[in-house]
């Protein structure tokens, strides 16, 4: 190294020693040598990266060597960090480098709060999206914006990623659906539901449960929406007539909850007619509850909340009816 380069390092040096904490937000300078220029940015808990910064030969006429390192952003998000600050490190050849350096890298995380959630989003986009589907990235108002089909029907959703993720929580709105709106009002509850539960810990505590962690919500709300809802339900069959439980044309729902075609979704999942359901529910055998026919799982529904005995008492005190008026039909033949 030139006797220039090392002098220019060392006054470089005093600069930052002197500026670094007070110029660039949420830096903390933790080494500031010759051999290397150590910070770490922490914006919050999950926007933390640690920045090496190292002079090269031909320093200040070579751009200055970066290395991030971060336990909470995702490797390849890094990757794409690092080659972007270096192209920046290159507006400022032959001059001081290292404050310039670590502004951009703190402005890029400020300006893309989705940064912490990278992977969950490439895991959305390789794994439950197709090509008939779109997802748009909002940075500035820190929102995913998914547009998702499945044969005639559609729902648009965002999702809202608040600046302390993963641990406070996200929120979840639907834009715009052609889905049954009971229906659709029921997935979007249990989605805000699955985001509570992201980050508050349960209310009844097992003793053997580890100590409560907040999770990154997006891909388990995502996995929800898509998998489970959006590309599933249009698909369902009611477990009791085995036809479709929802019409192939959207135009034709029936949003008319005591209508015999009415989709009620129950607690399992699956989705049942209203009208098959409620002659299910009212049938024999009561013993150990009602069981969906296709999971097995005991049906819990609003409408149907009943115990085993009082469907039972129901179900006589209507076969006693029907037997009366079976006797007064036989009379008047
Ligand atoms: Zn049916
Ligand atoms: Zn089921």
């Amino acid at each position: 190294m030139s006797d220039n380069s090392v002098a220019f390092i060392q006054s470089e040096l005093k600069s930052v020693k002197e500026n670094c904490e007070k110029k660039v937000k949420d830096s903390k300078l933790v080494a500031c040598v010759p051999a290397m220029v150590r910070v770490v940015l922490e914006q919050t808990q999950h926007k933390s990266i640690v920045v090496c910064l190292m002079f090269p030969d031909k320093y200040p006429d070579a751009t200055i060597l970066i290395e991030l390192k971060s336990k909470t952003l995702s490797y390849k998000l890094l990757q794409g960090l690092t080659k972007v600050a270096e192209e920046e490190a290159k507006k400022y050849l032959g001059r001081e480098q290292v404050l310039m350096v670590l502004k951009f890298i703190r402005n890029f995380i400020q300006e893309n709060p989705l940064c912490v959630c990278s992977e969950e989003i490439s895991f959305i986009k390789k794994d439950l999206l197709q090509d008939c589907d779109d997802i748009k990235l909002k940075q500035k108002l820190s929102q995913i914006i998914l547009k998702v089909k499945k044969d005639q029907y559609f729902m648009n959703f965002k999702i809202t990623i608040p600046d302390n993720y993963p641990f406070d929580q996200s929120s979840i709105e639907v834009a715009d659906h052609n889905f049954p709106e009971p229906l659709t009002v029921n997935i979007l509850a249990q989605a805000n539901e699955i985001a509570r539960r992201c980050v508050q810990p349960p209310l009844k505590k097992r003793p053997k449960d580890p100590p409560f962690e907040p999770k990154p919500a997006v891909r388990p709300v995502c996995e929800y929406m898509i998998r489970t809802c959006i590309k599933n339900y249009p698909a369902q069959k009611c477990p009791l007539c085995n036809e479709m439980a929802l019409p192939e044309n959207p135009q034709e729902i029936i949003n008319e909850p005591n209508h015999e075609k009415f989709a009620e979704r129950v607690y399992c999942g699956h989705t049942f007619h209203h009208g098959c359901l409620d002659i299910y529910m009212k049938t024999p055998p009561f013993t150990g509850g009602k069981k969906c026919p296709s999971c097995s799982n005991r049906i819990y529904h609003e409408n149907w909340k009943v115990t085993p005995e009082l469907a039972e008492a129901r179900w006589a005190h209507q076969e006693a009816r029907r037997r009366e008026l079976d006797e007064v039909v036989d009379f008047l033949e």
